[in-house]
């Protein structure tokens, strides 16, 4: 995240709560109280890492606007299937150059710091290649220039007319709000869909607060029909915004995958982003709170949720369709 903005705090959470979004959220599950003990969730952890892979070595691809992002909003999932023998596609359509860095102070509170740009993205790609590597891959940067940073002086440049460009890009590059708009970028991103083949692509939501949120999501939509048109048939799913300002519709939810055995897995992966939540060891930390909230409403511990852009064909011939275990929980879980 370029800011604090999208990060769901303690106080985000009691307003998200106080908003009133459902009994669930004023009474969010407590995981001592949960009949769902540890017993449980390291005997279905068991299962799954004794899962036959599926054949093909069928991959998943997950496109990021920020360093943390792919974690926070399908980090469980990822885990579940990596486990399940998906090979993992990361990609990061910014270039992390914008936000400030955070650490704990000895007495536990958070000290947030700025630097330059140059460092900045130094230390995030690097965060992002330690969490990569978790999944044995390595995080792919489009490196569309977010649409701010910080100049030597550490004051916030904001791109418009006029301005001076920041010190990374080439002449040409678009920034990530218009990448989806330019067909040299859009093209990119058709290549690598096309190349690495996933059965389901999960990227963020148009509905969301963040207008680079938004601008991936429009890159990797109009990528994803144009591989459609060139033959590709995986599914193209939008994760869920944690951002509650705009109401209801901002939060609805037509799938979801349950990876409660992993939730703890899911929040030392966000941790690899150290840097913008050094805090994520806290019982009390924000998207912990958010996947006990969405695990009671999807009625497990713990739960990412997504919408369909649309849904994947894998027929192959087969009758009834040979969908990969990733589709089928995503159909099993439809609402
Ligand atoms: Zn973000």
């Amino acid at each position: 995240m370029p800011s604090s903005s999208g990060r769901v705090t303690k106080s985000k959470y009691r307003l998200l709560t106080h908003l009133g979004y459902g009994e669930e959220l004023k009474h969010p599950v407590r995981e001592n109280d949960k009949t769902y003990s540890k017993q449980d969730a390291a005997q279905a952890d068991n299962q799954l890492m004794k899962a036959k892979p599926d054949k093909h070595a069928p991959s998943i691809m997950a496109v990021g606007a920020h360093a943390d992002d792919i974690e926070l909003q399908a980090g469980g999932t990822l885990e579940k299937y990596f486990r399940h023998g998906y090979e993992v596609v990361y990609v990061m359509s910014t270039n992390n150059m914008s936000g400030s860095f955070s650490s704990l102070d000895s007495d536990g509170s958070i000290i947030t710091r700025q630097e330059p740009t140059t460092e900045m993205m130094a230390r995030r790609k690097l965060e992002c290649a330690n969490a990569a590597r978790e999944w044995n891959t390595e995080a792919i940067h489009l490196d569309y220039p977010q649409r701010h940073y910080r100049n030597e002086k550490l004051e916030v440049v904001t791109l418009k007319y006029g301005a001076p460009v920041p010190p990374t890009p080439a002449a040409g590059v678009p920034s990530i709000l218009t990448a989806g708009e330019d067909p040299g970028a859009v093209e990119r991103v058709v290549t690598l869909i096309l190349e690495k083949n996933p059965e389901c692509i999960f990227t963020h939501t148009v509905a969301t607060h963040n207008p680079e949120h938004f601008g991936t999501a429009l890159l990797v939509t109009n990528a994803y029909w144009n591989a459609w048109e060139r033959g590709y048939r995986g599914g193209l799913l939008y994760w869920v915004d944690d951002e509650t300002r705009y109401g209801p519709a901002f939060r609805r939810f037509e799938t979801y995958v349950d990876y409660s055995p992993l939730l703890d897995r899911k929040m030392e992966l966000s941790g690899k982003h150290d840097c913008q939540m050094p805090h994520w060891r806290d019982p009390g930390f924000g998207h912990r709170l958010v996947a006990l909230e969405w695990g009671k409403v999807c009625g497990c511990l713990a739960a990412e949720t997504f919408i369909w852009c649309n849904r994947p064909v894998h027929t192959e011939g087969h009758n009834p369709p040979a969908y990969g275990s990733l589709t089928l929980e995503l159909y099993q879980n439809g609402r």
